[in-house]
């Protein structure tokens, strides 16, 4: 294993590069140090390579797993939680996450977990071709192999301790329902997890069991860490984030010319799949990318129904989105 590239952050604060299955390559967890140990903000992807990299990163560290005593999850998604229970039983630490994303986890990581079909019936009543709608079926269902499920502990809305600081816990719906944000006021630090990335924006995504306006969701969570005094944004993904203001409207303007690019393509009445090839056509996606592609089609169409843009109709079973004339 070579070494890890552990950057710290001020006083207590390390950001740790644990590699994903995925294009962005490496989710950051930051691991925070206080009198009585440490804390953990999202643990990676169950994988043997994330596995390797921890066993590294605490072996740099000097830090035993017992001495880990709390672990946050920023949201449910399998490259943050995917090791929530591997870590919970090395560390024997408590585990948090928001009571939207609790649900949430349980719903699509549970046992007798139904989601990937619902998955593969959304994709059909959307106009996904068959053979496509299965394979989005199976790669749902060979990720759910990724995550072992912990003994979870809803987090309350209010304040958190971690490295000795009070930290506000932000509720930022939008890349999924129970995501959160940790702010730290007097540093204007930022615990920024999917919610504002550097490079690329952030999935924002329908789903089986999500709300029915994700999009509308996420815009207002931007403008609400828009008030904050932010210095410094650390994000799971990417580089940190020190212009938190001009890329939250960089985020912002891009959904907006989404949004107006998808409420053209309506035109008369289409599916969501049909869009969504107009969209990524210069992209060969695979099953695993078509999954996000027409889930974040959807969630622009559905944000266009709510401010009345869009009607949407059903025929023969399939969902047409067309232009509100
Ligand atoms: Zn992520």
């Amino acid at each position: 294993m070579m070494v890890v590239n552990i950057e710290q952050i001020g006083k207590n604060i390390y950001r740790i590069p644990v590699p994903i299955p995925f294009p962005m390559k490496y989710i950051y967890c930051y691991m925070v140090r206080d009198a009585d140990g440490w804390s953990l903000v999202d643990a990676g992807f169950h994988n043997t390579e994330a596995i390797e990299a921890w066993e590294q990163v605490l072996k740099q560290m000097n830090v035993r797993y017992e001495q880990i005593h709390s672990i946050y999850f920023t949201h449910f998604h399998p490259d943050h939680f995917g090791l929530a229970g591997w870590m919970q039983e090395r560390t024997g630490a408590k585990a948090y996450i928001s009571k939207e994303d609790f649900a949430m986890a349980q719903r699509v990581w549970g046992k007798n977990s139904s989601q990937a079909e619902q998955i593969g019936e959304m994709c059909r009543k959307n106009g996904t071709p068959e053979d496509l709608a299965d394979e989005i079926e199976e790669s749902m269902r060979s990720l759910a192999k990724h995550v072992t499920f912990p003994e979870l502990t809803i987090l309350e809305d209010g304040e958190v301790i971690l490295g000795e600081r009070k930290w506000e816990v932000i509720p930022t719906p939008g890349h999924s329902d129970g995501h959160i944000c940790f702010y730290q006021r007097e540093e204007r630090l930022l615990l920024a997890a999917d919610h504002i990335l550097d490079k690329i924006t952030p999935n924002i995504s329908i789903w089986p069991g999500s709300s029915k306006n994700p999009l509308g969701n996420y815009i207002s969570s931007l403008e609400k860490i828009q008030q904050l005094q932010v210095d410094l944004a650390l994000p799971a993904h990417g580089a940190m984030i020190e212009r938190v203001d001009d890329r939250i409207s960089e985020i912002i303007q891009h959904h907006q010319k989404r949004l107006d690019q998808i409420f053209r393509l309506a035109k008369d009445g289409r599916t969501a799949y049909d869009i969504a090839q107009d969209l990524f056509q210069h992209k060969s996606l695979n099953s695993h990318q078509w999954r996000f592609a027409i889930a974040e089609t959807l969630s622009h169409l559905e944000y266009l129904v709510f401010t009345g843009q869009i009607k949407k109709e059903n025929r023969n079973d399939i969902v047409f989105y067309k232009q509100n004339k």
